[in-house]
């Protein structure tokens, strides 16, 4: 019997789809070649995002095609709304809490699964994984937000914040190390808030940076009010936490800020990154923004893209406001138009386009620290310790290898390197 299983939306998911494999091959599945040749399939869903959801009807009509008629099993990010749809598409619906259970769920029975409503928090976070990678892992350190801003589904489609045990996750870390992994990431919907007795974010930092071995250590997602000075004098001393840092403003203006419930100021976040910038000044730093939030005007609009100009991301991810079922801001107007989010997104990309440039130019001539992930050809692909695209050619198979780089072109959003 085999499985075979599909992914949207984040590193999360694909997290919790390696979970997911591992369970189902504790139930002798195996991995299937090819979607047609799968016995089961199992569909790790994001709710984050109305096109996302719209993804998941689109695959319901692919599946009805196949030859085997597999399994469906549909997981991951799901809001009860959609829940109730889906249990009429799906073979079985299943809360990602509940993954410990599909060896007794998936018994052939009668009776379709777990409507959500009754799961308990449990720690399925405790399920070894079957990495996807050789030598980059992700490993999650909580799950499920307290926050509440108002356009986002995650505190419902996965609940409240639970922290994994300090000890759980560094002895993850450790078998990681031991077996050559070159990248770790720790993930969490907002590691920050991580909490685990007298074990707080930059302490389990400090914990597995003083692991001993040749590995980096990244992490995402991070929340501005709760990134603090002491995660930054922790990444400025911790020699494998790498110089990199996504922290999501979502808007440049303060009353949407407000709006959006995230409790902070334009001027906070401004203040954190000059902090950040004056321990770590070559830290490469990108954000998420939504545009087009309820009642965001032109000039509101402005000064995001003011703020795009002030800090000089070198990446960022801009996505367009879509209303999710059960959040506050769905209860608002929709009401700037989708050709003005298209604009606002692009004015952005123009102007995040022109910083990551002149930050990638910046560097050419330096040497860098890359780990190599990809190939094709003589084309090799990696990321520097900053989580910079870089580019370059060679014979030899370095795929999971650190190397070293000298920068010799620049791209917006990728170097050149030679060895
Ligand atoms: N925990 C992270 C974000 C997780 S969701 C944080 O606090 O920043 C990932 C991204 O999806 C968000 O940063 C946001 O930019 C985007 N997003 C979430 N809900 C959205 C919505 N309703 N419409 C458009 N983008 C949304
Ligand atoms: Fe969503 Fe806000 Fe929680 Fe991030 S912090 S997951 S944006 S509710």
């Amino acid at each position: 019997m085999k499985y075979h299983i599909i992914i949207f939306g984040c590193q999360m998911n694909i997290s919790d789809a390696e979970r997911v494999a591992s369970v189902l091959e504790t139930m002798k599945y195996k991995e299937a070649k090819n979607i047609n040749e799968a016995d089961i399939i199992a569909i790790v869903m994001c709710s984050v995002r109305q096109s996302a959801v719209d993804r998941i009807f689109g695959l319901i009509e692919k599946l009805k095609k196949l030859d085997k008629k597999p399994t469906t099993v549909l997981t991951g990010c799901i809001l009860k709304k959609d829940r109730k749809k889906f249990i009429e598409k799906f073979d079985y619906v299943l809360d990602i809490k509940d993954i410990k259970k599909m060896p007794q769920i998936l018994k052939p029975t009668s009776y379709k699964v777990s409507d959500g409503t009754h799961c308990k928090i449990d720690n399925y976070l405790d399920i070894a994984p079957k990495y996807s990678s050789k030598f980059s892992a992700n490993v999650p350190i909580m799950t499920g937000c307290n926050n509440f801003c108002s356009y986002c589904v995650v505190p419902y489609s996965r609940q409240r914040e639970i922290s994994r045990p300090a000890e759980e996750i560094i002895s993850e870390i450790k078998k990681l190390v031991r077996k050559g992994y070159k990248e770790i990431w720790l993930l969490g919907q907002n590691v920050n808030s991580y909490k685990n007795g007298k074990i707080n974010f930059p302490k389990l930092l400090k914990m597995a940076n003083n692991i001993p071995g040749n590995f980096w250590i990244r992490f995402t997602s991070s929340h501005p009010k709760d990134f603090n000075n002491e995660v930054i004098n922790t990444m400025a001393i911790g020699e494998k936490i790498t110089p990199y840092l996504n922290l999501p403003i979502q808007s440049g203006d303060d009353k949407i800020l407000k709006a959006m419930n995230r409790h902070y100021t334009v001027k906070d976040y401004k203040n954190k990154i000059k902090a950040l910038r004056k321990k770590i000044p070559d830290i490469c730093l990108s954000t998420d923004i939504i545009v087009g939030f309820p009642g965001e005007t032109k000039k509101q609009f402005e000064n995001t893209a003011k703020l795009f100009r002030d800090i000089k991301y070198d990446m960022a991810y801009i996505n367009k406001y879509s209303a999710r079922a059960e959040t506050a801001a769905s209860k608002l107007k929709d009401n700037v138009s989708i050709i003005e989010k298209k604009r606002r997104e692009k004015l952005l990309t123009k102007i995040l386009k022109q910083t990551a440039l002149e930050k990638n130019k910046k560097i050419i001539g330096k040497t860098v620290e890359v780990l190599v992930d990809s190939k094709k050809d003589k084309r090799l692909f990696g990321r520097t310790k900053e989580y910079k695209n870089i580019e370059f050619n060679s014979d030899k198979n370095l795929i999971g290898k650190f190397i070293k780089l000298k920068v010799i072109d620049a791209t917006p959003w990728k170097i050149k390197g030679k060895l």
